[in-house]
């Protein structure tokens, strides 16, 4: 049976994640409202920017069904900005930025600063069948880092080499995904597919 997940669609690279979506055997669609939301098996939170994303979901007044259907146990898989509305704590936040959570880990924003607020780079990836051999290549845009997780969390990808040597960028706790970077971008599915398995191991 093909699941159906959802794309916060109030800003950011929507599109990608539902090409990326669908290249993956799942059914895409749009969430700007709850009845939208309600109709999903699971639900991507796309990169873009955060604190833009957080005063919409309020706008939109999403934020809170959004926070108790992931508190509930609705998967979700969130990118880059995506990561940062999944995170429990955040740091380098606006003042009043808030977070959905979903994943206790504290990400930092624009962690790796100015000189490189775009960077590429491969990385094997836990979980992604074959990163080994064949890495998933990550791209970076002003990017989030991970900079502790709790207990249950599961590390699932360091970046290997340069200045951000050992930083955490991709996280699994239970059914709820993150990545700092991109894959919606690079045409290798590899990571929706992931998350399209947990929705269906879900259901
Ligand atoms: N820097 C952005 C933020 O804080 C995230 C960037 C991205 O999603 N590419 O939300």
């Amino acid at each position: 049976m093909t699941v159906t997940i959802g794309v916060l669609a109030l800003q950011g690279d929507v599109r990608e994640h539902l090409a990326a979506i669908e290249a993956s055997g799942a059914r895409a669609v749009p969430v700007r409202r709850q009845s939208e939301l309600e109709a999903v098996d699971g639900i991507v939170l796309p990169g873009g920017e955060s604190t833009t994303i957080d005063k919409l979901l309020r706008i939109f007044e999403l934020f809170d069904p959004l926070r108790a259907a992931i508190r509930d146990g609705l998967p979700a898989y969130g990118s880059c900005a995506g990561m940062i509305l999944l995170a429990e704590r955040i740091t380098g936040g606006l003042p009043d930025q808030q977070t959905l959570g979903g994943l206790d880990m504290t990400v930092r924003r624009n962690a790796f600063g100015r000189q490189v607020d775009s960077f590429e780079t491969d990385l094997v990836v836990d979980q992604v069948p074959d990163s080994a051999v064949d890495p998933v290549h990550a791209v970076f845009i002003r990017a989030p880092w991970v900079e502790e997780v709790g207990p249950g969390v599961e590390v699932l990808a360091r970046v290997e080499s340069g200045d951000a040597a050992g930083r955490i960028v991709a996280v699994r706790e239970r059914d709820v995904l993150a990545t700092s970077f991109h894959p919606e971008i690079t045409g290798d599915v590899r990571l929706h597919r992931l998350f399209v398995q947990i929705v269906a191991d879900r259901r």
